[in-house]
């Protein structure tokens, strides 16, 4: 199964590399055939090259579109070396056969990363590249495939040792191949579909790199891994300074926590337990902020995910690290932060660079069976002048604070979803009730428990604001938020009992707003 390379074809465009790998090929005696640019390269390196041009009797031509698309290439990269009937053909042809194909693509990603315009991008569709890739993939059983830089160092390695490549890398090199132009051609469908205003196309192409697999999935009997389909700041990007290796909940988690901290300007806090906030809220400085999150609910906090919208400093480090906290991220950490941390052996420390960008168009993905639902990310954000005070009394400027503030929380509450909150603080959270007056229930029960817990006379609630993520489709839920002490309330509004829900808000002296934008999150 391991089989000698005799003749190489090297073709890439990003060159990184190449020239070491070849003159290692070449000190092997192997004969080295390449293209125009790659060729040039090898040359200058003082290798000795054959052009692709030679073998095929027939120049480059349109602006390098047709380089390799020749049956003298084509024929060595798919005979069958076991096939006499094959082989005779390539004899009768003048072809040799070509045991080693290296290629990467024209960068299309990258241009159109960097914005190209649409006729560069076109000019960036690589044609050849990829046929000679599926070529030498499909005919792994003699041909090893390399796409990606360090499968050079691989085979070096293995060509090194064993004289030859053995069957099962160019088994695993080939799914890569298809992979890759897999995943090419994912790039180009999706940045057409884009270009001609298609949203949802009829047949849809994504690309994924694989950034980690996991040690197992939500449950330790199901298998998992991480894929990263994109450069936005965020829980895929982050560099883990520190701390045991990441689970499947913690990158959920991670997920939700900092996705919900990037919607605030001040210095923010959110702590998440289970997909949802257990506390959020904002100070002058992080750790203001976080004792702030901590005091919502002090109890689930515990061994809980904590995300901060500013690097961290070493005070903000003192206060997360006080208790059992599994995961931090931030965009940054002072020395003196990352000091603090490293006390705490166990807890992850991830750095992204930046925020997610809640404005940020794309595309969010769920699971069902046999399909996915695709939808465009939830990028609504609850502003003070979109609101409509709908009772008769409006809210105070701090209740308006505090009324913004927790329907930007209860936007990354899962539904049914009621938050409390007070002086730019989370006081109580009902998460994923399947009515809301028990998420209205649950958020004040919890918030008084926290207050018992912290020997403090009055519930927190008492004087604070209260958030719906959807309608209120009763009074029941809006009464229930009275009675536990609110005195500002926030809302979509749209129920056909929306009437009967601002008469009760009326009644009771409550000023009530209504955003005109729902929030689910299921
Ligand atoms: P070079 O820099 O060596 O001139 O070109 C290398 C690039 O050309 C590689 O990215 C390879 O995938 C691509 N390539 C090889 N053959 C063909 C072909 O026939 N048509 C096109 N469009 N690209 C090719």
């Amino acid at each position: 199964d391991t089989l000698p390379v005799r003749r190489a074809l090297l073709s890439v465009s990003d060159k990184t590399g190449i020239v070491p790998f070849a003159s290692f090929l070449s000190g092997l005696g192997v004969e080295l055939v390449s293209t125009g640019g790659t060729a040039r390269a090898l040359r200058e390196a003082g290798l000795v090259v054959r052009d692709v041009a030679e073998l095929s009797g027939f120049p480059e031509i349109l602006d390098g579109r047709v380089k390799t698309l020749a049956p003298q290439v084509h024929g060595g990269l798919l005979a069958r070396r076991d096939d006499p009937a094959h082989m005779a053909s390539l004899a009768a042809h003048g072809i040799g056969p070509i045991d080693l194909l290296a290629v990467n693509l024209y960068p299309f990603e990258t241009a159109v990363a960097e914005g190209k315009g649409f006729d560069e991008c076109v000019e960036n569709i690589d044609i050849g590249g990829p046929a000679l890739i599926r070529a030498a993939a499909k005919n792994h059983a003699f041909v090893a495939v390399l796409t990606a830089p360090d499968h050079l160092s691989e085979v070096r390695a293995e060509l090194a040792e064993k004289g030859g490549t053995t069957l099962a890398t160019r088994r695993r090199l080939a799914a890569e191949a298809f992979a890759r132009t897999a995943a090419y051609d994912a790039a180009i469908a999706r940045w057409f579909a884009a270009a001609n205003g298609v949203l949802f196309p009829p047949r849809a192409a994504f690309a994924a790199t694989l950034a980690q697999t996991l040690r197992y999935g939500e449950n330790p009997h199901q298998e998992a891994a991480f894929y990263r389909t994109d450069d936005r700041p965020g829980v895929a990007t982050a560099r883990q300074v520190q701390g045991k290796e990441l689970s499947y909940n913690n990158i959920a988690d991670t997920d939700a926590a900092y996705e919900c901290v990037a919607e605030f300007e001040q210095p923010a806090i959110v702590i998440v337990k289970h997909a949802n906030p257990c506390g959020a809220a904002i100070g002058s400085t992080l750790a203001e902020a976080w004792d702030r999150a901590l005091a919502c609910d002090p109890v689930s906090a515990f061994g809980g995910i904590v995300a901060a919208n500013r690097p961290l400093d070493e005070a903000a480090a003192e206060r997360i690290a006080s208790i059992f906290t599994e995961v931090v991220i931030a965009p940054d950490a002072t020395e003196g932060a990352k000091a603090v941390f490293a006390r705490k052996r166990n807890l992850r420390l991830l750095l992204a660079g930046g925020l997610p960008d809640p404005a940020a168009p794309g595309l969010a993905f769920r699971s069902v069976s046999g399909g996915f639902l695709a939808q465009t990310r939830d990028i609504g954000r609850c502003e003070p002048g979109l609101l409509r005070v709908v009772t008769k009394r409006a809210p105070t400027d701090a209740e308006l604070a505090d009324l913004v503030f927790a329907f930007r929380v209860v936007k990354h509450v899962k539904s049914n979803a009621i938050v409390y909150a007070k002086g730019g603080a989370t006081v109580g959270i009902g998460a994923g009730q399947m009515s809301r007056v028990d998420s209205a229930r649950i958020a004040a029960w919890k918030s008084a428990e926290a207050a018992k817990a912290q020997g403090l006379g009055e519930a927190l609630t008492r004087g604070s604001v209260v958030a719906s993520d959807a309608f209120f489709p009763f009074a029941d839920g809006l009464i229930s938020a009275a009675e536990a002490g609110a005195t500002a309330v926030i809302q979509p509004g749209g129920s056909v009992r929306d009437e009967e829900v601002i008469k009760a808000a009326d009644e009771r002296g409550l000023a009530m707003v209504f955003t005109g934008m729902r929030h689910f999150r299921h």
